[in-house]
């Protein structure tokens, strides 16, 4: 079946709605809200329907459905249990020449109900034909998730602006691009963070200012470790808006297949060794894409700020006076932690919890071995995997003791995780008997020996194998 799309102004409009249950209740409550003039033809009602009724919200008739009625009526809505009641309905209505709904039956409907994303004033109406309804329902939650709820607000404020920008942009062209820029860029950016009045004047000042050529922005965007179930929407969302994203060598093949489609992707990944670009490198790249008027994702592995140069980004952006936003994403510890089964703070091994970086000899000397080597605290270790025996070394002769369990988790979240487990003693022999390559997390602590029983994804933990009992030992 084939429909014409339609939005319908319903508003003083009489409705009719025949049945008093949950279903009318739901109906009624989408035409109560377009104003329509509601009445509602069953003896009996729902709570909720009797409250509208004695808030004079809708008309209330008891009495059997009488045919006159619907002499006066725009539309009809059937939505009582009874299929003959629904089917008598429907047949009148259709001599009338009145659109009727009958409640789960696309075949005596002459109108459906779509599924709707609502970002009033913006509404999306998704409908297969009554073909595959849950699918129409699936699609409006992919688009909910994908459409920020602040939409709305800049639907109002493009709406207000409306005959201005007509006015100073008669051009077709210059039109759709300021509107482009309106719902991609700073004006979009200020609405999500909640702050409509700087929008406003935002949008006001990029109206002026749009003759002169325009300037990007960029989103500082947390990719998570690498499975694309563990970004957040707005790091979805913030992707699909991308004219360009710069990322790291650590973001993941699938997370960046999320990104728009003709979004260029530039890879600026700095492996440890082998410099692809120099954090100047990467300064410069944004900048002159900004400067280019584009929409730049700066997509980093985990979190940004958590080991991943985010900051010096930020300050970079700040003194050239370039818009940003920041969404946060799962650091490598949190999502290694989790995907190994390591609690990282289970009250009965921890009561603290360092993220530390051991990634080169620098870095070892500026950390504080004392404290690292006390008992009782989880420590979260970002490194290359060539570090790790000089970490051991550095913390068995500061006294950690050398039963300390380790999980050291190599590509974490993703399909190809392993996790190899152990003891401090004999860490560094472990990782090389198992070829552990980078990416990898070292938890060192307590808590780790929890792997062995809670791990869940992928393979199991490589542990040790058990000692045999010795007969003379
Ligand atoms: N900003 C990132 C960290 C960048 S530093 C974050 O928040 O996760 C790079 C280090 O992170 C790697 O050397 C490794 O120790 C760790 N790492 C990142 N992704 C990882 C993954 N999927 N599995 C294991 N370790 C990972």
């Amino acid at each position: 079946m084939k429909l014409y799309p339609l939005f319908a102004d319903l508003s003083g409009r009489a409705v009719l709605v025949i049945g008093g249950g949950a279903v009318a209740e739901r109906k009624a409550a989408t035409l109560i809200e377009v104003k329509a003039q509601v009445t509602v033809n069953a003896p009996e009602l729902t709570p909720q329907l009797r409250r509208w009724v004695e808030q004079g919200l809708i008309a209330h008739r008891p009495d059997a459905f009488r045919e006159t009625w619907l002499d006066r009526v725009w539309l009809v809505v059937a939505a009582t249990s009874d299929r003959e009641t629904n089917r008598l309905v429907a047949s009148l209505a259709e001599l009338r020449r009145i659109f009727v709904n009958v409640v789960d039956d696309a075949e005596l409907s002459s109108f459906h109900v779509p599924a709707v994303v609502d970002r009033a004033p913006l509404t999306i109406a998704i409908s297969s034909g009554g073909a595959a309804p849950m699918l129409a329902r699936l699609v409006r939650e992919r688009l909910e998730s994908l459409l920020d709820p602040s939409l709305g607000a800049l639907t109002t404020l493009a709406a207000r602006l409306r005959t201005r920008i007509r006015a100073r942009l008669p051009e077709m062209a210059a039109r759709r691009r300021f509107y482009e820029q309106l719902f991609a860029g700073p004006v979009a950016a200020l609405l999500r963070q909640a702050r409509p009045q700087e929008a406003r004047r935002a949008a006001e000042r990029a109206l002026l200012a749009e003759a002169k050529g325009t300037q990007g922005s960029v989103v500082l965007v947390g990719a998570g470790p690498g499975d694309p179930g563990l970004l957040t929407l707005r790091a979805v969302r913030a992707m699909n808006e991308a004219d360009v994203i710069l990322h790291d060598r650590l973001v993941s093949a699938e997370v960046l297949a999320l990104a728009r489609r003709d979004a260029e992707r530039i890879e600026v990944g700095k492996q440890a060794g082998n410099h692809h670009y120099t954090q100047d490198a990467i300064h410069d790249l944004l900048l002159q894409h900004v400067r280019a008027g584009r929409r730049v994702v700066r997509l980093k592995g985990g979190d940004p700020f958590v080991f991943g140069r985010g900051g010096e980004e930020l300050q970079f952006l700040r003194q050239h006076s370039i818009a940003y936003e920041v969404v946060p994403g799962i650091t490598a510890a949190l999502a290694c932690a989790a995907y190994a089964g390591v609690p990282l703070t289970h009250r009965d091994h921890a009561q603290a919890v360092r993220l530390l970086t051991a990634q080169c000899q620098r870095s070892h000397d500026a950390l504080d071995w004392h404290a690292l080597a006390q008992e009782r605290q989880t420590l979260a270790v970002y490194m290359g995997v060539s570090e790790l025996a000089a970490f051991s070394a550095r913390l068995l002769a500061h006294g950690r003791a050398a039963s300390t369990p380790f999980a050291l988790i190599e590509n974490g979240s993703r399909a190809e995780q392993r996790v190899v487990t152990g003891t401090l003693a004999n860490m560094p022999q472990r990782a090389s008997a198992h070829n552990v390559r980078s990416p990898a997390l070292l938890i060192l602590g307590e808590v780790a020996a929890l792997a062995e029983s809670l791990a869940w994804f992928g393979q199991p933990p490589l542990g040790e194998p058990r000692a045999e009992p010795h007969a003379d030992g």
